[in-house]
């Protein structure tokens, strides 16, 4: 990967060392997401085909939408990398060696890998093999031996203290990369049986149902439809259910420990969401390189935080505090600031915004654009009208391309979004 070498950042945990500007590395559900993520920030993205990825559900990519990434993605000079980590069975592997085959051919940067099986089939292409945090490394000498079997890079588990994490850069010379953002899995890096056990889907198979954030009752066998509240106090028992992560409070101290790649989880989530954590982590990582001896958490970057769909926030293992990650109360994310619509084009003569409607919105309602590089401004929407210039009073169609009349020029690409 490229990375840049910034003159007199110093690695203040080991001294000695030049610390390295880490790739920001975002999800990509889906081909506008891709595009979304690459636009607000990310320096590569991950993306998962239409099988042998970690999520059955996404909408995922076909062969021929994968090469319409890459393509794109390449053109603005970043990277791109294909999840094909599900654990395989005998009858996936015909079909898995043709599909890495493909990736080869279409230029992806890397794949992500859990399963042995998997990792000597894209041994058998050029293509370059990170290892996925399923496959639960959480020690230097197992990031030696994946490196030592051909993996260029490691995804360290969720579940390592910093101070493990700089140990482990330490003792090895693979590229690292660590989750910073997004939800986590109660179980031990997602290795699990619960959604198989009670749905039938199998999250090893990329199909979770989520069921550990479900709410669970006791039963007594012989008295039928007699649910027993099990919970330490009055509110509940989701003794599962974990909050999502995010380390942006320490960045600084995730970049000093000298990880390659810095990941935001979320390939299901929303283009908002995508767009909102990747501008955060962007802003923060660059803040933190142009002056790391000065460097402090903006109040606007938590804001931002805040309005994407979330549970509420822990820092996991990372500090090795007591701090609990489960959420007791209710298993509900947050609310989320309403997405209305993307701004395809700008006319800075007329001051007038075409938008691509991806939620309801109006006349007299009051809204804010979300850029990928400027500040975020609000207003009124005073004038609409629709493709053929005729006046309307709301948007309710999907996807509906609709003119309003702005006060500020907007970017290309930002997002209209109830104030919230
Ligand atoms: S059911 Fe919960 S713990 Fe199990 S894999 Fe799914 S998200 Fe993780």
């Amino acid at each position: 990967m490229s990375i840049n070498i910034v003159e007199g950042t110093r690695n203040k945990e080991q001294g000695t060392s030049l610390v390295s500007k880490p790739e920001l590395l975002a999800p990509a559900g889906n081909f506008e997401k891709l595009q979304a993520a690459l636009i607000y920030g990310a320096d590569a993205i991950y993306f998962g085909g239409k099988n042998f990825s970690l999520r059955a559900f996404g909408d995922n990519f076909t062969r021929e939408e994968i090469l319409k990434a890459v393509e794109f993605t390449h053109a603005l000079g970043k990277k791109i990398y294909a999840a094909v980590n599900i654990f395989a069975h005998n009858a996936d592997l015909d079909a898995l060696a043709d599909y890495l085959k493909f990736l080869d051919g279409a230029n992806v940067d890397a794949v992500l890998i859990s399963d042995l099986g998997v990792l000597s089939l894209a041994k058998e292409t050029n293509l370059k093999i990170h290892i996925s945090t399923q496959a639960n490394v959480t020690n230097w000498r197992a990031v030696k031996f994946f490196h030592e079997l051909g993996a260029n890079r490691i995804v360290l588990a969720r579940e390592l203290t910093r101070e493990e994490i700089l140990e482990i850069k330490n003792n090895c010379a693979a590229e690292l990369e660590i989750f910073v953002h997004g939800a986590m899995c109660i179980s031990y890096s997602g290795r699990c049986w619960l959604s198989k056990f009670l749905t039938g889907r199998d999250a090893n198979q990329g199909a979770c149902t989520h069921s550990c954030r479900w709410k669970y009752n006791l039963v007594e066998e012989k008295r039928d439809g007699e649910f027993f509240p099990v919970g330490e106090d009055e509110r509940g028992s989701y003794v599962m259910n974990s909050k999502d992560l995010c380390l942006l409070p320490y960045i600084d101290k995730v970049i000093q420990s000298g990880v390659a790649s810095l990941k935001i989880e979320g390939r299901m989530k929303s283009v908002n969401y995508v767009a909102g954590v990747v501008k955060v982590y962007r802003a923060a990582i660059d803040s933190y390189f142009d002056n790391p001896n000065d460097f402090k958490i903006r109040d606007e970057w938590l804001a931002e935080l805040n309005k994407v769909v979330h549970r509420p926030y822990t820092t996991g293992f990372f500090l090795s505090d007591d701090e609990p990650t489960e959420i007791y109360s209710t298993s509900k994310p947050s609310r989320a600031t309403n997405f209305l619509g993307i701004v395809r084009e700008f006319d800075s003569e007329t001051m007038t915004a075409t938008i691509e409607q991806r939620g309801k919105f109006e006349i007299n309602q009051r809204v804010e654009f979300f850029q990928p590089c400027g500040k975020t401004f609000s207003q009124v929407i005073t004038s609409m009208r629709d493709e053929d210039g005729q006046e309307i009073f709301s948007a309710p169609h999907a996807q509906q391309i609709v003119k309003i009349s702005v006060v500020e020029p907007v970017e290309i690409w930002s997002l209209m979004r109830e104030e919230f």
